[in-house]
């Protein structure tokens, strides 16, 4: 890996950042708070929240096996696939690279920033080849994005050529395990140490069932996570969010059988779609959906929505011509789409 202030927009290297009312106290035992002209009564949000979510991240650090201070949270992943952007990118001048199909944010972000955005191909089974990625690089090169699970193919990138990525490329790469909790493969996250050139992306959108708090996480090393602290909003992760995660942390709710019943439901509805006539192709998946090939992914698509069930129509990815991304919904709502599709012709 280049030093990292190498890789770091010049501007951002030598930013003051802003200095926050309760970033300057710290710690001491206070009672009386007359530092940051919120209303004194208690609503009870009337108090700007932590800025560095320090509880939140304690938590999280035994849950996920990494130091509070590798630990960045924003405002979904959203925010975390913004950052490097920010931090690394000189616009009009540097480029990332990804693989392709994935996610579409990583690209959206790109143009934002202007950064240009150089997508390379995954094989015919949605498999990346670390030569060809590299390959894609120059010296202009800040960013290489990795999705695995992949969004929208479900599979697992392989770990080996993942780890050839990592180890050889000289800048940053971005894994994003948003859906790592439905996979079998080990997270790369579990060895960051090993690899500070690695920025991982988790989520509480999907496996944590918390979409609607807008809980994003970064875990990398503790320079990197601090870059980003300089440059996020002061308090970019609001009281309710912290709050809510927090319970969601303690009490656990019922992730793990969530998980465990909703891999059963994919293993049977992906049964199910081999056996429709109008089903062309089923794909592995290690995430929470899974991406299909079917006979006309665009009627099929719009018969659906007729019938009130969404699902997401990829036939205009690349790669992905007439293919239907389902998302593993409960029993009853699977039934619902099988009933619905058997019923097509
Ligand atoms: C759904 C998803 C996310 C989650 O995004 P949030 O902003 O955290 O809701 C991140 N990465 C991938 C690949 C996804 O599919």
């Amino acid at each position: 890996m280049k030093p990292l202030q190498e890789l770091t927009r010049p501007n951002i290297w030598t930013l003051a950042p802003y200095s926050s009312a309760r970033n300057e106290y710290a710690g001491k035992a206070a009672h009386v708070f007359l530092d940051a002209n919120e209303n004194p009564y208690n609503t009870p949000l009337n108090r700007y929240p932590d800025p560095l979510q320090e509880e939140l991240k304690k938590e999280l650090s035994q849950l996920k096996g990494v130091p509070a201070e590798c630990i960045f949270l924003g405002n979904g992943s959203d925010e975390a696939i913004d950052l490097p952007y920010r931090c690394f990118c000189r616009p009009g001048k540097d480029n990332v690279v990804a693989i392709e199909p994935t996610y579409g944010m990583y690209r959206v972000c790109a143009d934002i920033n202007d950064i240009e955005y150089r997508p390379v191909l995954l094989d015919e089974n949605f498999q990346m080849n670390a030569e060809k990625l590299l390959n894609a690089c120059n010296t202009h090169t800040k960013i290489i994005w990795l999705c695995s699970p992949n969004n929208p193919t479900g599979n697992n990138l392989d770990r080996n050529e993942m780890l050839k990525v990592i180890n050889q490329f000289q800048g940053i790469v971005v894994v994003d395990e948003a859906y790592c909790d439905f996979s079998r493969q080990k997270p790369i996250r579990l060895e960051l140490e090993k690899h500070p050139n690695v920025i991982i992306l988790n989520t509480m959108s999907k496996a944590w069932g918390c979409a609607a708090i807008r809980l994003g996480m970064a875990f990398a090393s503790k320079e990197i996570i601090a870059l980003f602290n300089k440059v996020k909003y002061p308090y970019n992760v609001n009281l309710l969010t912290q709050q809510k995660a927090l319970e969601m942390l303690k009490d656990r709710y019922d992730i793990e059988k969530w998980v465990n019943i909703l891999l059963l439901e994919r293993t049977r509805l992906m049964e199910a779609f081999r056996l429709l006539p109008i089903c062309k192709e089923v794909f592995p998946s290690d995430a929470n959906f899974f991406l299909a090939r079917m006979t006309d992914a665009q009627a099929i698509y719009e018969y659906l929505v007729d019938k009130g069930i969404i699902i997401r129509n990829r036939t205009h990815i690349q790669l992905c011509k007439d293919c239907l991304r389902i998302t593993i919904g409960t029993r009853g709502e699977n039934s619902e789409l099988m009933a619905a599709l058997r019923q097509y012709n």
